[in-house]
């Protein structure tokens, strides 16, 4: 016992908890660091999504982490919200600060922290597939960083569409759809970014994309989302092509980071985070 005061933080999950690879990278930087803050992790069906939220309030969490499906549900019980969570109309992370909670999302905001450290995305020429949660946060951040233009592949026209219509309408960049229902994309030249944003490879890495590999070239960076495995199809057929690749398991590491810093006010050591989070899925 130190008798210094433990802060808290939350992550609400929709889905049982059998483990979270969030939660493992928290404990780890928090005891690396010697900061008395754990990181607790609770199942809250969507019914106990408010009654969850006032318990955070009730029991001084410093914030918390809200995944599928409480990312839009949970806004309607918090105090205010960043620019980038109200632009995408998600949140994945709450910060307490002056007894208000702020809705942040942090998912876009940890795949363009990776992504710059390969290249800049100012100017650059995006295509994105998927429409998702998760294209939509990285969307979102691309253009407020100030890309040139993103192309949506979409296999759902509506859904893409009204991402489209955020981006080009709210964010203000060029942006249009194109749909990958009936052949693979073929990524034009001039592409500098290419993101698979959709599930497909996630368990299962052989799971292919709609994508015409052939189209991806050296000059191209190709990114994927999912992060297990890590070692998607789609970075493998564009490594082979001599593309730059990065997977998903920055993305997760940064975001967390971004988070970290958010709640405690002090950057974590990242290595342990990534170490941690290796060591959690066994690689
Ligand atoms: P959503 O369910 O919101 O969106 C899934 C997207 O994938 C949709 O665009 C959907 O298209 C598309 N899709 C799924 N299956 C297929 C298929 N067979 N063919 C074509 N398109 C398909 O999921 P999220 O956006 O929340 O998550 C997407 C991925 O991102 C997940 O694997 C998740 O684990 C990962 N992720 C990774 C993070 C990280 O830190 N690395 C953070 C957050 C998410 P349609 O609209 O047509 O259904």
């Amino acid at each position: 016992m130190t008798g210094k005061p433990i802060h808290k933080v939350v992550s609400c999950m929709g889905q049982p908890v059998a483990g979270n690879p969030t939660e493992f990278m928290f404990e780890r930087a928090f005891a690396a660091a010697g900061l008395d803050w754990r990181y607790v992790t609770f199942e809250v069906p969507e019914a106990g999504l408010e009654a969850a939220v006032a318990g955070m309030r009730a029991m001084g969490f410093r914030g918390g982490n809200f995944t599928i499906p409480h990312k839009v549900k949970v806004i309607e019980y918090l105090d205010g919200l960043s620019t980038a969570a109200e632009l995408m109309g998600a949140v994945n992370c709450v910060n307490a600060t002056n007894g208000q909670l702020i809705g942040e999302n942090t998912d876009g905001k940890g795949f363009v922290a990776s992504l710059k450290e390969l290249v800049d995305p100012q100017g650059a020429h995006v295509v994105i597939l998927g429409a998702g949660g998760a294209a939509r946060a990285i969307s979102v951040e691309l253009g407020l960083e100030g890309v040139a233009e993103i192309v949506v592949v979409n296999r759902t026209a509506s859904r893409g569409q009204e991402l489209v219509d955020l981006i080009s309408g709210r964010v203000g960049i060029p942006c249009r759809l194109e749909s990958s229902a009936e052949r693979d994309y073929a990524i034009d030249t001039g592409t500098e970014i290419v993101i698979n944003a959709t599930s497909i490879g996630l368990g299962d890495a052989e799971a292919r994309v709609p994508l015409d590999v052939e189209t991806l070239e050296a000059s191209m960076v190709v990114a994927d989302v999912v992060f297990n495995p890590p070692q998607t199809r789609l970075l493998r057929d564009a490594a082979e092509r001599g593309c730059r690749v990065l997977d998903g398991l920055g993305m997760l590491v940064n975001q967390a980071v971004i988070g970290y810093r958010i709640w405690t006010g002090v950057d974590p050591d990242a290595n342990v985070m990534r170490e941690a989070l290796e060591e959690y899925l066994g690689l």
